[in-house]
């Protein structure tokens, strides 16, 4: 049997008190795809920093194809033919695709007469691995998609043989995922040994031939994908079974809570954001919106919420809503029964210098429950903020802590709680699990079920496709500020969906891929 491709041995990293590589032992096979799966903060991109030389482990040994190797720095990593696509792209913006190639490989010579070579090379690369760009086209000018093929293209324009992606598919939509693995077989095809770090089971499951799983710094396992599944998978990451299906019974929709007519958002700089949306939730019913971030989704929840102005005609329980002047603010909205887990809940959801027990009081502090004469009743809050702290398992269950002192997905059940908590006839709620581990996961979308089956209406706003199909009775998908269309979710799949994302709908004509990434590139310029 040959050697590995990498092997680490005993792999540590401390950052102060967080201990976030414990110990780590992991071999990858050249020619395989080896996943690495893990929760939030379980220690994946620290261990792939410290192959790719960006921190140095307090202690271990690395192997690349059988030898000690030390790795003091990325230009080693490069030298050992280690190349990583990072989470946050680390393109210069303003620099062609070529340039952005040859930065930081020249060689001394100079950059003309090496941009030529590179020209030549960088052909090759993209015919050979089905890596079609454009090497004179400017990064700001290229979708997502897009830019992660110039991050590939540079490795392997650095001959790299071992390929490290960390989350190469959060920013991609469901078709340009598909690609990129199409592209991953393609390198394992040529002997390229591929890291995969991804926290998506079924990507895991499609993809890799053996994958490892970290837990709260350690490596808890390493099995052949073939012999595993995603339930034990998930139970391996999160250390306990968790629930992947959202268990619920069928809707019971009642009357229209929400009526949307030809609603219009028209933004600062005079771009119509939602361009004439018409819509209705009924009691008892979760209306899921699909769609490309960018594409009004924020903006419809914006303007429901009382956060932006707009015009066109919304209902609430029959009761039109101002949409423009002082009665279309959140505190109006709220008082109407309409409850809103914004998308960004840093920004919008919490205050994060305050403690939990005021962010749970946020927006609804003049309530006659907690106020005393002229003063809040904060031994009131406190008291109420423990009961929902309890009910939601907000950890720590500390209502003195501040905001920003707890995990993403903690902060999120605090505003879930206080949206939730109050009983609304509406919710908005959007991107509830964004950034949020499995388990949490689990946890939220039972409540927000829970909800539903209490009678409420709920508008739902995701870009992960599979929260929307597990959770939504019926699903509209947005594009361009628009809807594209309505579907139920057992008349649909993850491909008819995306191709609605991408602005396409009539799916029975069929679409050359070209067709589908221009449109893709489109959706991609929008977002910025
Ligand atoms: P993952 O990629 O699995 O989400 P990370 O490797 O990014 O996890 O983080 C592991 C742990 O180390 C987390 O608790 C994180 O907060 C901490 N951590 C990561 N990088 C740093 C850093 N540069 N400074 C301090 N703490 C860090
Ligand atoms: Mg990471």
């Amino acid at each position: 049997m040959s050697d590995p491709a990498i092997e680490l041995r005993g792999i540590s990293k401390s950052f102060g008190a967080v201990k976030a590589n414990k110990d780590i032992a992991i071999r990858v096979m050249p020619g395989t795809i080896h996943g690495i799966i893990g929760e939030n903060g379980a220690g994946k991109s620290t261990l792939m920093s410290i192959l790719y030389g960006f921190y140095r482990a307090d202690r271990g040994e690395i192997f690349i194809r059988g030898e000690r190797t030390d790795i003091p720095d990325s230009q080693a990593a490069i030298r050992a033919g280690i190349g990583m696509v990072f989470q946050h792209f680390k393109l210069v913006q303003n620099f062609t695709v070529l340039e952005n190639i040859v930065l930081g490989a020249e060689e001394g010579a100079l950059l003309t007469t090496s941009l030529g070579k590179a020209r030549t090379l960088l052909k090759q690369l993209s015919e050979d691995y089905e890596l079609q760009v454009d090497p004179d086209a400017r990064i700001e000018d290229l979708g997502v998609g897009m830019q992660q093929r110039v991050e590939i293209l540079k490795a392997l324009y650095r001959q790299a043989d071992i390929l490290i992606l960390d989350e190469p598919t959060g920013v991609l939509t469901p078709s340009e995922a598909d690609h990129l693995f199409r592209i991953l077989e393609g390198l394992k095809r040529e002997g390229k040994t591929i890291i995969l770090i991804t926290h998506k089971l079924r990507e895991i499951m499609e993809i890799t031939d053996t994958v490892s799983v970290m837990r709260r710094g350690e490596m808890t396992a390493t099995v052949k994908t073939a012999e595993t599944g995603p339930e034990e998978l998930a139970e391996l990451m999160v250390g306990r079974k968790v629930l992947l299906r959202v268990e619920k019974k069928a809707a019971q929709p009642g009357a229209r809570v929400l009526e949307i007519e030809d609603l219009r958002v028209v933004d600062g700089s005079g771009v119509e954001r939602l361009r004439g949306i018409s819509l209705d939730v009924r009691a008892g019913e979760i209306l899921g919106i699909a769609g490309v971030a960018g594409n009004g989704q924020s903006e419809l929840l914006e303007v429901l919420g009382g956060m932006r102005s707009g015009t066109g005609r919304v209902r609430v329980n029959g009761d039109e809503l101002d949409l423009v002047g002082p009665r279309a603010d959140a505190r109006t909205r709220r008082a109407r029964g309409i409850a809103h887990v914004p998308e960004d809940r840093q920004h919008e959801g919490l205050i994060m210098d305050f403690h939990a027990w005021e962010n749970v009081a946020f927006g609804y502090h003049a309530d006659p429950a907690y106020n005393r004469g002229l003063l809040m009743d904060n031994d009131a809050l406190r008291r109420d903020t423990e009961r929902k702290i309890a009910k939601f398992d907000v950890r720590p269950a500390d209502c003195w802590q501040t905001a920003k002192n707890f995990s993403g997905g903690n902060q999120q059940k605090i505003v879930i709680a206080r949206e939730l908590e109050r009983d609304p006839d509406l919710l908005l709620v959007g991107q509830p699990t964004r950034g949020v581990d499995i388990g949490a996961i689990e946890f939220i979308h039972q409540q927000i079920v829970a909800l539903r089956d209490a009678g409420k209406a709920i508008l739902l706003v995701s870009v992960e496709l599979d929260e929307i199909l597990s959770l939504s009775d019926r699903i509209a998908v947005m594009f361009d500020g628009r809807i594209m269309g309505e579907r139920l979710p057992s008349q649909t799949d993850e491909r008819e969906l995306g191709l609605m994302m991408a602005g396409i709908t009539d799916t029975d004509r069929g679409h050359t891929h070209a067709e589908v990434e221009g449109n893709l590139a489109h959706v991609h310029g929008k977002v910025g």
